[in-house]
């Protein structure tokens, strides 16, 4: 095994090295805090650079129950979007699904949160803890895996810094330097479609509903937040979310109105307009013997439903849940059979929802007759079929599928 890591140099010593301080990284630091494991989480940027993305996400039920078994949620709560209602709808076809929180008997069926209210309540939760560290910022330059420990390489502050860690973490996002170092293959594509995401104010009197309305050139995702705003998703093929970006604030809100139809009121644009290309991809192997994968460092999905770092929230807590029982039990937390049981239990849950998302994006950005005759008896039996309806929104709000400890109290 060759090793740029020379032989001699001193290092420091823990039990867990988590690549990445993203959400999904720190959740799982979070999860971690009472463990007894010695963790160290490396971000290669500084803390509140990390933490000032304006995006906002749809947050399902089972990830505010899994912040909620953290104790961090009554933190995240007050400050973030909540919705009661979501809407389906296919263009300008009048059957609309409607998913109601009596559907599932809780008081809200999602929430939106942004980057930073959820990254700094989590920062602030572990900032305390002992038996956590930070390399920040510090940026992952190499890992080498032996039998019983892996090294790692941490460039601080233009100098390198070693860890010797029982298991490595690539929380470090789509592109995961971790993930290429361990030569872990991914699979998937390239959609045709850009997203352009940006906040808007409204003057529309209720703020509580979630809607997704599907256009042939593709879905548009309207997420409401607190203070009349909302955030907006919107796929468009490349060329086309090149154009809206670059449009006059005027012309791009009177083409927002006709793609909400009216539904919001008056609509001030508040935010730049980001534009995102879409994935999918989904890693070949999540684990190797002293490395796991989680969140968009193994998997990514297209951002119909708002589900993808949902998954790595689920990853997170699943994977934590896993380390805790075998440290409990006096087992190797980096060996490939107990890492190998996270792997099992998440990679055909999250495959399942790329694969719906997928689904979804193709069945709808599409104009062919047939196809448009088949989703409309789809959305009407949806509507009309009360088991299809609640089936679909468990899928939704993270409820189908193994719940991860942590979340089964709440
Ligand atoms: C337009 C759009 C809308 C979306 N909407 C939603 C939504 O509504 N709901 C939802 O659930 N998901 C949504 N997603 C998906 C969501 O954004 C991602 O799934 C999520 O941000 C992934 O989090 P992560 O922590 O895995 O990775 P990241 O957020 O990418 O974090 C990775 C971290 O690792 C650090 N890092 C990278 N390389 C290194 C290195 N070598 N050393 C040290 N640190 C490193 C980075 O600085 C970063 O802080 C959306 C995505 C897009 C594009």
């Amino acid at each position: 095994m060759t090793s740029k890591i020379p032989d001699n140099q001193a290092l420091t010593n823990c039990d867990i090295a988590i690549a990445g301080g993203g959400i999904v990284g720190v959740t799982l630091a979070a999860i971690l805090k009472n463990s007894g494991l010695k963790v160290t989480i490396i971000e290669a940027k500084p803390l509140e650079v990390a933490a000032a993305r304006t995006q906002a996400y749809a947050f399902s039920l089972l990830s505010s129950r899994i912040y909620e078994g953290i104790g961090v949620w009554q933190e995240i709560m007050p400050h973030i979007g909540k919705f009661k209602r979501i809407r389906l709808s296919d263009c300008d076809f009048s059957q609309v699904v409607k998913f109601e929180t009596a559907d599932l008997k809780t008081d809200y069926l999602g929430y939106v949160a942004q980057h930073n209210i959820v990254l700094t309540a989590l920062q602030k939760y572990i900032a305390d803890s002992p038996n956590i560290d930070w390399l920040c910022p510090g940026e992952v330059t190499d890992v080498v895996y032996q039998d019983d420990f892996a090294q790692v390489a941490v460039k601080v502050e233009g100098q390198e810094r070693h860890l010797k860690a029982k298991l490595v973490i690539g929380a470090d996002g789509a592109r995961s330097y971790v993930r290429s170092l361990a030569k872990i293959t991914t699979r998937g594509w390239k959609y045709w479609q850009s997203c352009v995401a940006f906040t808007i104010k409204h003057t529309a009197p209720s703020n509580d509903t979630a809607f997704e309305r599907f256009w042939s050139t593709g879905p548009m995702g309207v997420l409401p937040l607190p203070g009349n705003r909302c955030q907006i998703v919107w796929t468009n093929p490349h060329e086309r979310a090149q154009k809206l970006q670059a449009l006059a604030t005027k012309d791009f809100i009177q083409e927002l109105e006709y793609y909400t139809q009216g539904s919001l009121g008056n609509i001030e644009l508040v935010s730049d307009r980001v534009i995102f290309p879409v994935q999918l991809m989904q890693c070949d192997r999540y684990v190797k013997s002293r490395l796991a994968l989680i969140g968009d460092a193994a998997h990514c999905c297209h951002p119909v439903g708002g589900q993808g770092l949902n998954l790595g929230i689920r990853d997170a807590a699943t994977l934590a849940q896993i380390l805790i029982k075998a440290h409990n039990q006096g087992q190797d937390i980096g060996s490939l059979p107990v890492l190998q049981e996270y792997e099992t239990w998440r990679k055909q849950e999250n495959l399942a929802i790329l694969g719906f998302t997928d689904f979804l994006d193709r069945f709808f950005s599409n104009n062919w007759l047939p196809i448009v005759i088949i989703r409309r008896l789809g959305l009407w039996l949806m509507s009309n079929l009360t088991p299809l309806k609640i089936f679909a929104l468990k899928l939704m709000t993270g409820l189908k599928g193994k719940t991860p400890q942590l979340a089964q109290n709440n």
